[in-house]
């Protein structure tokens, strides 16, 4: 067993203190990963708190994770001591089934084994995320990050990157398409910059009038302050496409408006209450309200890619891990430019 310092939430209530746990040694067909950095996500926080129901404690959270390669399984081929690699939000799934087959493994149909509160292929061990010095992982549920790029601002592409970068790719959105993007958060602040390198024409709506000038360095043309649906009559009509990040009950009335006839809202923010929607909201222009669930495998490696091409890095504060609990705290305000990044020799 490799054993491997952490950071874990010992209840919903109590915050998350240093922890002590051991990772299974290599099977052949294992990476061990020697993480460097791990992001804070918002769904850690909703998970850590048992906000989506239960959690199982004591929770090791994280799910945007880079490091370093320091063992391999001896039937591992895409790997060498050395390399770099990434781990996202689900480290197992059945590989037969037609969700798989697809490289919709966070769909598997018999289970996907998330990064941290859920179990491994067994339906019994538990999992345990990237707040931590060490993971082990099979191969085919990592990813290749190439060598030069700055590892802290690459680590949060593992959720926040691919989350945003899925449904703009699903809808098609290139050059000249509007986007909305709703909270200019973690997600948000990446669906604004690949939005923008595709092409597109990016309105930020933002609760936080002094994330203007940050909206507009990062990719956004016009920024629009939610708190006051009166804000949005200018753009009735006008968007293509809208991504809302939100992680907390809002109504979804107001920015359906700003779609255009037949076009459609991602929801990608999982505010733990649910919210009430007006059919006429939808009716009147025939317009989609639908969900996204970060990548497949595929798709991940696509966005990493992508994003290594053209320099696309998140914006990030790197903090230690004695920091983990108040971050919690500046990421429920909003106050985090735009991810915070545990630093893994902290541990
Ligand atoms: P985050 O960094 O905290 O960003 C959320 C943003 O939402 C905030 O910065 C804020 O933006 C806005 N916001 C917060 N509370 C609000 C409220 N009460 N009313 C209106 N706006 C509010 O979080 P994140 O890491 O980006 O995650 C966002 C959500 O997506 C979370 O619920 C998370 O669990 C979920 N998530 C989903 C997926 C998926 O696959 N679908 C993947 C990852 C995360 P402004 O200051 O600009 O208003
Ligand atoms: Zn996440």
């Amino acid at each position: 067993m490799i054993s491997t310092k952490a950071y874990a939430a010992p209840s919903a209530k109590r915050s998350l203190q240093p922890y002590q746990l051991e990772r299974r040694d290599p099977r052949p067909d294992d990476i061990v990963i020697e993480v460097a950095f791990c992001g804070i996500c918002h769904s850690d926080i909703h998970t850590a708190r048992g906000e989506w129901g239960p959690t199982s404690y004591p929770c090791v959270p994280g799910h945007e994770i880079v490091g370093k390669v320091i063992a391999t399984g001896k039937k591992v081929a895409g790997f060498k001591i050395g390399d770099l690699a990434g781990v996202g939000c689900f480290v197992d799934s059945c590989g037969r089934c037609p969700s798989c087959k697809r490289s919709d493994e966070q769909f598997c149909k018999k289970h996907t084994a998330y990064t941290y509160n859920s179990t491994e292929m067994d339906g019994q061990t538990p999992t345990q995320g990237g707040y931590a010095t060490h993971i082990v992982v099979r191969e085919k549920y990592t990813h290749h990050i190439k060598k030069g790029v700055p590892l802290d601002r690459v680590a949060p592409l593992l959720c926040a990157g691919i989350t945003t970068y899925s449904p703009l790719k699903r809808y098609k959105v290139g050059k000249g398409h509007r986007v909305g993007v709703v909270g200019l958060g973690g997600l948000g602040h990446m669906a604004v910059k690949i939005a923008k390198a595709l092409g597109a024409h990016v309105t930020v709506f933002s609760t936080s009038p002094k994330k203007e000038r940050d909206a507009r360095r990062l990719g956004a043309s016009e920024f629009v302050i939610s708190s006051d649906p009166h804000y949005f009559e200018s753009l009735t009509g006008t968007l293509d496409l809208i991504l809302d990040t939100v992680s907390a009950k809002h109504d979804f009335t107001p920015y359906l408006a700003t779609l255009k006839n037949d076009s459609t809202m991602v929801l990608l923010g999982a505010a733990p209450e649910p919210s009430e929607l007006l059919a006429s909201s939808l009716i009147m222009g025939r317009k989609r309200l639908a969900g996204s669930l970060i990548g497949g495998l595929r798709e991940t490696q696509e966005m990493l890619d992508f994003c290594f091409r053209k320099k696309i890095y998140c914006d990030v504060e790197v903090i230690p891990a004695s920091q983990i609990n108040e971050a919690y705290e500046r990421t429920i305000k909003g106050d985090v430019k735009y991810r915070f990044v545990i630093d893994a020799t902290t541990f």
